[in-house]
């Protein structure tokens, strides 16, 4: 018996790295079903094989509310409840300093990085919202390491994920005690991460340098390997297990490899 028997999800940008071996997780865990919206749906199709019955894919773009409020409808629809929320979908900046902008560009990137990392989860929220109240759930954002730390990305990133924790503190209080929320903070994580359109980022992603990108992270952590996607699922369903972290709300969990006791 999983930890998620008859629960039903609903993940943004759960195509591809951490939010998809999320949505896998949550399956084998014995979710009853997963709603996933991402703007590119085309990697799903072996999940939905793996679990006939039991996926939703909705296409759309994180920024457009109609997007998430047709996500929910439709795992409403199909499974008659929800039970989780997994607000992850994101872009990167790929470390760009202030310095690297001028205003105009600063603006562009500023409204498109925090319209996809920020504003998405908020819209996300609000579509999930009342329907996490009637099942006593939960949500759970995609925080980083960058949401502590600076260095985990450019001034824009690190910024953004910053904020994430103020979304989850600020949340927690406001839908108590119906809904619990919290977040997990992955380190860097072997994905396909892209980066941001208005930088000319869209095309360039994390796996390109694979080999350098695990190396450096190996290298940075006192655990000493890059995180795989499937290294923080656990988080995830332990958050969204009410058996198991009920009295959990307005926490972040770390999965990073240990960056608070690395070595000066
Ligand atoms: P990924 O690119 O593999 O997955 C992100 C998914 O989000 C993709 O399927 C993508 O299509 C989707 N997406 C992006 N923009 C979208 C939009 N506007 N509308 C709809 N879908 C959109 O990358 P990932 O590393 O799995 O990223 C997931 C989350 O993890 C992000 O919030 C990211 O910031 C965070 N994170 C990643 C790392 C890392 O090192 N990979 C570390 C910490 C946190």
């Amino acid at each position: 018996m999983g930890w998620l028997e008859g629960y039903v999800a609903a993940v943004t940008g759960g195509a591809s790295g951490i939010g998809l071996a999320v949505a896998r997780r949550y399956l084998r865990e014995g979710a009853g079903g997963v709603a996933i919206l991402d703007r590119d749906i085309g990697g799903l199709s072996s999940l939905a094989a793996e679990f006939p019955g039991r996926l939703i894919a909705v296409a759309g773009d994180v920024r457009d509310a109609a997007a998430h409020t047709e996500l929910v409808t439709r795992a409403i629809t199909s499974y008659g409840k929800l039970d989780v929320l997994v607000g992850n979908a994101g872009i990167f900046d790929f470390r760009r300093p202030l310095e690297s902008y001028d205003p105009e560009t600063l603006g562009a990137a500023f409204d498109e990085i925090f319209a996809v990392n920020l504003k998405g989860y908020m819209l996300a929220a609000m579509a999930a919202r009342e329907a996490l109240a009637k099942s006593n759930g939960s949500m759970i954002f995609t925080a980083s390491v960058a949401s502590l730390y600076a260095g985990g990305g450019g001034i824009l990133y690190s910024t953004v994920k910053h904020g994430v924790i103020g979304l989850i503190r600020e949340l927690a209080r406001e839908l108590a005690p119906a809904v619990r929320v919290n977040g997990v903070g992955p380190g860097g994580t072997l994905t396909n991460l892209r980066g941001s359109e208005a930088l000319g980022q869209a095309e360039r992603s994390l796996a390109d340098k694979a080999a350098e990108v695990e190396a450096r992270i190996a290298a940075a952590v006192p655990l000493g390997f890059a995180q795989r996607p499937e290294d923080h699922t656990g988080l995830y369903v332990l958050l969204a297990s009410r058996d198991n972290s009920r009295a959990v709300t307005g926490e972040v969990f770390m999965s990073d490899g240990g960056v608070r006791v690395r070595p000066l």
